[in-house]
């Protein structure tokens, strides 16, 4: 990791469709921020892991890929998918899926932030009234695919799928939580649980939260049920400050959140190996958007937040506040909006807006 130097190398994959269009606005962004704020930035850019490259060569990655890109700081990553040519499931887990298990990146991280200018699906609420992040478990618990069927086909029919919980795996995702959790003004975590109806792993969840609470006396906390929890997303997005979930309660709060403020155009995210052994990668939480791809439409404030995210990763706090901040002056500018926004303007012309806003 380069947190205490500042030279910073990424490898950059833009991937198909949009991710072609929105990761060149990230990277001018990137350049901008990187003038503004001091540091340095090697940028590499590959084509792999995208389904162009899979019709060429038959596989979405080439097989020395964990060697070009394990020795980079982070990965700056666009979107992946076509599905006319290669169906999702061999695009997903030929790349998306490979980094994720290969670079052992367990936590995802999504920011739910209300901006100017995007219209929220709940009514009456101002930016500023929610600003919270969801933290999921991303490498095991409910998607184990360990399980199987009996009897296929015939009356007596049973299907089993296992849950898995580590000690590490559960105690290494609660503390970058409340890790998290601490460093931020509120200091207040919460955790996603079901234990009045999963009642065996659960109520382990639950009991290393409290575990892991004792090391964190300074940060308040509280656990509510998926099913409330789901509803006071909706009805009191304010209360939150960080929230944590295992990977299928994560999986549903991490789209939730970003949907509850607005636009699928802007929202982030990453997924991050803390301890840095591993680069993490940073990509908007959209796909390769097909329909509107070519067309100089796609939004691409959700690569640059991710940018952002990367930065704040890297240790560039002061530029990842940066770019948050040249975000929201631009949002606020109705001509400097995209389509999905109402606006008029291009992917370029909001990303320049964008890195002039920086510098
Ligand atoms: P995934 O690839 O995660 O399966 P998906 O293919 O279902 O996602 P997206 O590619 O994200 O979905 O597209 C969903 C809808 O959102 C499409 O109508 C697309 O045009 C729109 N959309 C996605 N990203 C953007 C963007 N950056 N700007 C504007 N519209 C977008
Ligand atoms: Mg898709």
């Amino acid at each position: 990791m380069s947190r205490t130097n500042r030279i910073h190398s990424i490898a950059v994959i833009p991937g198909d469709g949009i991710g072609k269009e929105v990761v060149p606005e990230g990277l001018r962004v990137l350049e901008a921020a990187a003038k503004r704020y001091g540091f340095e930035l090697k940028a590499e850019e590959h084509a792999f892991a995208s389904c162009d490259y899979y019709l060429k060569h038959g596989a979405m990655m080439p097989e020395d890929w964990k060697e070009r890109v394990s020795g980079r700081d982070a990965i700056f990553f666009g979107a992946v998918g076509w599905p006319d040519t290669v169906p999702d499931h061999i695009s997903l887990w030929g790349s998306l899926i490979q980094f994720r298990r290969e670079f052992d990146q367990y936590v995802n991280l999504r920011p739910v932030r209300l901006m100017p200018g995007v219209p929220s699906p709940l009514a009456g609420r101002q930016p500023g009234d929610i600003d919270f992040y969801v933290v999921r478990e991303n490498t095991e618990g409910e998607y184990s695919s360990i399980g199987g069927r009996m009897f296929p086909g015939t009356e007596r029919e049973v299907v089993i799928q296992e849950t898995v919980m580590s000690r590490v795996g559960v105690d290494r995702i609660l503390a970058y939580a409340f890790d998290l959790a601490r460093s931020r003004p509120k200091k207040h975590l919460t955790s996603a649980t079901k234990s009045n109806g999963i009642s065996i792993t659960m109520p382990y969840w639950d009991e290393r939260v409290e575990a892991m609470a004792a090391n964190y006396p300074d940060v308040r906390w509280d656990k509510y049920h998926i099913d409330i929890l789901v509803a006071h997303f909706v009805l009191n997005p304010d209360r939150f400050d960080v929230v944590v979930g295992s990977n299928l309660f994560g999986d549903i709060l991490s789209d939730l959140g970003p949907a509850c403020t607005g636009t699928i155009g802007i929202a982030p995210s990453g997924n991050i190996n803390p301890e840095g052994r591993f680069p993490s990668l940073f990509e908007p939480v959209h796909g390769s958007a097909p329909d509107i791809a070519g067309q100089a439409l796609a939004n691409p404030v959700g690569q640059i937040w991710s940018a952002a995210m990367m930065l704040e990763h890297l240790g560039e706090t002061e530029a990842a506040a940066g770019i948050v901040a040249a975000i929201e002056t631009v949002l606020a500018e109705p001509s400097l909006r995209t389509r999905d926004l109402g606006g008029r303007a291009s992917t370029s012309e909001c990303g320049r807006a964008v890195a002039e806003a920086l510098s």
